[in-house]
């Protein structure tokens, strides 16, 4: 049995002077949306080049209110893909609208541009381009399609925050964009994300849609116009994501180092398909192979799982779960997908992480798939 510590796919660094923060918020008799809230959103906003950004309790909410704002309900279809977290999909049915899944490029593994087009049809409002594993989607294409066929676009930049397109952050342009501050992302606020607004979109709007609809006047005047939910980001996750916003830059860095390091290290021999080295635009959120056909993924993750390392699943086919099979999708209907979904593993990658855990994770995984291979330790 391996003595070594276990390490985990990912795992979050939080300062002591974020934790003693956090101490200073809950001492503070502020706890819920304040000004911790207000100072967050004036950072992001300032990250995102002046853009107007609002918090929310997840990245899930972000997108729903995004597609609320966007006036996208019952009869809409939304173009997306079925490669994520299913939180991609679900918000289209939860605001009454349809998903249409197009398959993944296989290089990638985002949505692939090339199909995008065939799927349209003139119910079609939006897309949501996923960046998975913070590798963005191409926006120079993005953006002409969406403006051939006026569709708004929601940027699923989850995975993505820190990442850039062409020397700009995303986030500092486009349409709708979506970040997640989620425990696994590259910064969080244990839960919590952001969207950045367009300039014709109302931002009192995105407010009430925020909380309950509600809008104050005066000392003691309130009113509800619309339907809203309860979406609010409190002050103590705020103060979070202000401390870990001043690490993004060493973060993203280190997290471009380990993948390099991976690149480096690496057994091509082993007949994994490795992610694209992008190491200008990815914020390399994760660092993902797919495994070759003869090896099955859970006995890899359980012989990695004995040997203290922690493999995850980002993600299986969405468009093969139960709730969407009952909405007409299954198997065959896209190939890419279902083989990546079926294979792909993450390999732990996370900025507390060092050069030596990379060795150990590629050294685990070559003795793995040969031991699997052989039968024979
Ligand atoms: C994490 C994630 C979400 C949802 O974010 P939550 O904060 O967990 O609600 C949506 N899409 C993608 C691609 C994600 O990775």
């Amino acid at each position: 049995m391996s003595t070594q510590p276990f390490l985990p796919f990912t795992r979050p660094s939080i300062d002591e002077d974020t934790i003693a923060g956090v101490a200073a918020v809950l001492r503070s008799g502020w706890i819920t949306t304040g000004p911790q809230v207000q100072a967050f959103e004036a950072a992001l906003t300032a990250h995102c080049g002046g853009r107007s950004v609002r918090t929310f309790n997840s990245g899930t909410a972000t997108m729903e209110i995004a597609l609320r704002l966007a006036g996208i309900g019952p009869g809409d279809e939304v173009i997306t893909t079925p490669l994520s977290w299913v939180a991609t999909a679900n918000v289209v049915i939860e605001v009454g609208a349809t998903p249409v899944f197009v398959d993944v490029d296989a290089a990638t593994r985002n949505i692939d541009l090339n199909l995008i087009e065939r799927a349209i049809t003139p119910r079609t409002r939006a897309l949501i381009p996923v960046d998975l594993a913070g590798l963005p989607v191409d926006r120079d294409r993005l953006y002409a399609i969406a403006g051939k066929h006026r569709l708004r676009v929601i940027e699923d930049a989850a995975q993505a925050f820190g990442a850039s397109w062409r020397g700009r952050a995303i986030g500092s342009f486009g349409d709708f964009v979506s970040f997640s501050f989620h425990a696994n992302k590259n910064i969080t606020t244990t839960e919590g994300g952001a969207l950045v607004l367009p300039p014709d979109i109302d931002v009192a709007l995105c407010e009430r849609y925020r909380l309950q609809g509600v809008m104050r006047s005066g000392y003691d005047g309130m009113d509800v116009d619309v339907l809203g939910g309860k979406f609010n980001l409190t002050d103590v996750a705020a103060r979070i994501g202000i401390g870990q916003l001043h690490h993004l830059e060493e973060f993203t860095e280190k997290r471009r180092n380990l993948t390099r390091h991976y690149f480096n290290c690496f057994d091509l021999d082993l007949g994994c398909e490795l992610p694209v080295l992008d190491l200008e635009n990815s914020n390399c959120h994760m660092f993902q192979i797919v495994l070759p056909r003869d090896i099955v993924r859970a006995d890899y993750m359980a012989h990695m799982k004995q040997r203290q390392i922690g493999i995850g699943v980002h993600y299986p086919a969405m468009h093969l779960f139960t709730l969407y099979r009952k909405r007409g999708f299954g198997p065959g209907m896209f190939p890419q997908t279902e083989r990546i979904g079926a294979s792909i593993a993450t390999l732990p990658l996370f900025p507390a992480m060092t050069l030596g855990d990379v060795e150990r994770v590629c050294e685990a995984t070559a003795d793995t798939i040969r031991t699997m291979r052989t039968g024979q330790p």
